[in-house]
C-alpha cells in the first residue's frame, strides 16, 4: 500500500483544529480541489511541500515576496532586530525610517501611520475619510476588495467570490447601507452616484489596479473620472494599494495612472512577509487622528520592531535604480510566453501585466469588470492550476487572483514555467 501524502496527513490534522484547516479561506484549494500543499520552506522563486517538492512560487505569499523567499539583506535585518527585542509598545526609531522611506517614495502622502494588516489599513483609511469629511457613504467597485472590514466586505472579488456569496454572513444590512457597490469602469454609473448622492459621499475607495477580480485594470478615463468627481463633490479619493503598492512599480497604481489619490492604503511589500500595513495622505487629513484628531485608531502590534526592520530592508532593496525594470520586463516574458503557448494549441487566453504583477483569463480578451471576470470558465482554470503543480509551478489556487512574479525568479524558472503550461495547454486545446 502506498503511504499517505504528508499533506494529506497535515490537512486532516489541521481540519480537526483549525475550520477548514486553514487561517484564510482561500488557502484551502476549495475552488481547485484537492489538498493544499503545507509548506515547510521557502528560499528564491521556490517553495518546498511537507513532503519535499519544490514549487515555482507565483504567489509569493499574495505579494509581500517581491524579492522572493529569504533575501539575504532582509534576513540579515530581521535577525538583527530579533535580537533587540520583538515588541515594545513605545515608538522606535525604526517607524520613523519606514514613514520616510514610504513618504519619500510615494510623494502623494505627506504622513503615514502604521498598523498590522491592509484590513486594518483599508477599516481605518475609511473610518479616517467619514471623519475628516463627516459623512456617511463610501463608494466600492463591484470585484474590489479592501479587507474584511464589515462596511467593505460587500461584492468584494476573489475570496467571496471563491465561496460563491456576495457578501459575508454576520454582516447585518444596517451595517453596510452606506456603502454604494458600483461597477467598475462604468463612468455612467459613477456620474450618477454623484449627481444623486455627490454631498453624502465620504470617499470612493478603489483598487486601481484590481488584483482581487484576477488582473483587471482601471481606464484611464474611468479612474481620472473618479478624481474629478471626489474633488468637484469634496469626498476623498482613496487607492487601495496593498496589493499595487511597490509591486506595479515603485509609485504603485497611482504612478502607473498618474493620478494623486487623497490617500493611499498600503500593505504586503511594505511589511517584506511580515504583519505591516499602512495608509495616509496630506497632513491636515493625516492630523484628524488619534492623539491630534477625534478619529480614533490604534494598535498593540503597529509598527511592529521586527516587522519594520523587514519592510525597510525590503524597500532598500527595490528602490535600487533599475529594479522595476528588470523585474517587469521578466513578468512580461513570462506572459508573452504563457499566451504564445496558448495561441499554440488553440487555447482562448489574454493576458496582461504591471510591473512584478500579472493577471490570464482563459477567455479570448481581457474582461472590463466584474461581471465579464465571473464568464471565465472554472473547470478549465483547474485543470490548468493542477497540471501547472503536478508539474511544480504553484499559481493561485482560484482564477479570481492575480499572479506575482520576484525578483528571484530567473529565465530559466519563466521558460520553465512556460514548457509546463504549453504540456497543460495541449490538453486543453
Ligand atoms: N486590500 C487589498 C487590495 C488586498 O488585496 C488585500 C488582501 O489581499 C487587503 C486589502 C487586505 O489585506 P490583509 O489580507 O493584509 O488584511
Amino acid at each position: 500500500m502506498s503511504q499517505p501524502d504528508t499533506n494529506d496527513t497535515l490537512f486532516e490534522r489541521a481540519r480537526a483544529v483549525i475550520p477548514g484547516g486553514v487561517n484564510s479561506p482561500v488557502r484551502a484549494f476549495r475552488a481547485v480541489g484537492g489538498t493544499p500543499r503545507f509548506i515547510r520552506r521557502a528560499q528564491g522563486a521556490y517553495m518546498w511541500d511537507a513532503a519535499e517538492r519544490r514549487y515555482i512560487d507565483y504567489i509569493g505569499s499574495w505579494g509581500p515576496m517581491i524579492l522572493g523567499h529569504g533575501h539575504p539583506a532582509v534576513v540579515e535585518a530581521v535577525q538583527s532586530a530579533v535580537g533587540e527585542g520583538f515588541s515594545f509598545g513605545a515608538p522606535t526609531e525604526r517607524e520613523i525610517e519606514l514613514a520616510e522611506a514610504i513618504l519619500t517614495l510615494m510623494p502623494s502622502m505627506e504622513m503615514v501611520r502604521l498598523v498590522s494588516s491592509g484590513t486594518e489599513a483599508a477599516m481605518s483609511a475609511l473610518r479616517l475619510a467619514r471623519g475628516a469629511t463627516g459623512r456617511k457613504v463610501i463608494v466600492k467597485f463591484e470585484g474590489c476588495y479592501h479587507g474584511h472590514a464589515d462596511a467593505l466586505l460587500v461584492k468584494a472579488g476573489s475570496g467571496l467570490a471563491t465561496f460563491g456569496n456576495p457578501t459575508s454572513a454576520g454582516v447585518p444590512p444596517e451595517v453596510v447601507q452606506h456603502t454604494l457597490v458600483l461597477r467598475y469602469n462604468d463612468i455612467a454609473q459613477l456620474e450618477e452616484a454623484f449627481a444623486t448622492q455627490g454631498q453624502d459621499i465620504a470617499c470612493v475607495m478603489i483598487e486601481a489596479i484590481a488584483g482581487n477580480m484576477n488582473f483587471v485594470r482601471a481606464s484611464q478615463a474611468f479612474a481620472q473620472r473618479c478624481r474629478e468627481l471626489c474633488t468637484q463633490h469634496g469626498a476623498l479619493l482613496v487607492f487601495d494599494e496593498v496589493m499595487t503598492g511597490f509591486r506595479v512599480g515603485l509609485t504603485g497604481a497611482q504612478g502607473v495612472l498618474g493620478i494623486t489619490p487623497d490617500l493611499t492604503v498600503l500593505g504586503k511589500v511594505i511589511g517584506g512577509g511580515m504583519p505591516l500595513a499602512a495608509f495616509g495622505g496630506p497632513r491636515d487629513i493625516m492630523e484628524q487622528l488619534a492623539p491630534l484628531g477625534p478619529v480614533y485608531q490604534a494598535g498593540t502590534l503597529s509598527g511592529n520592531p521586527v516587522a519594520t526592520a523587514c519592510g525597510l530592508a525590503t524597500l532598500r532593496e527595490i528602490a535600487k535604480p533599475g529594479f522595476y525594470a528588470t523585474l517587469a520586463a521578466r513578468t512580461r516574458k513570462l506572459v508573452a510566453g504563457l499566451k504564445s503557448a496558448a495561441d499554440q494549441e488553440g487555447v482562448p487566453f489574454s493576458v496582461d501585466s504591471e510591473g512584478g504583477m500579472f493577471g490570464f483569463f482563459l477567455l479570448d480578451q481581457l474582461p472590463q469588470d466584474y461581471g465579464s471576470v465571473m464568464k471565465s470558465d472554472g473547470a478549465r482554470f483547474n485543470t490548468l492550476f493542477h497540471g501547472l503543480l503536478d508539474r511544480g509551478v504553484y499559481i493561485a489556487p482560484a482564477l479570481y487572483e492575480a499572479g506575482f512574479v520576484s525578483a528571484a525568479h530567473s529565465d530559466e524558472d519563466v521558460a520553465a514555467t512556460v514548457e509546463a503550461a504549453h504540456e497543460v495547454f495541449k490538453e486543453l486545446g
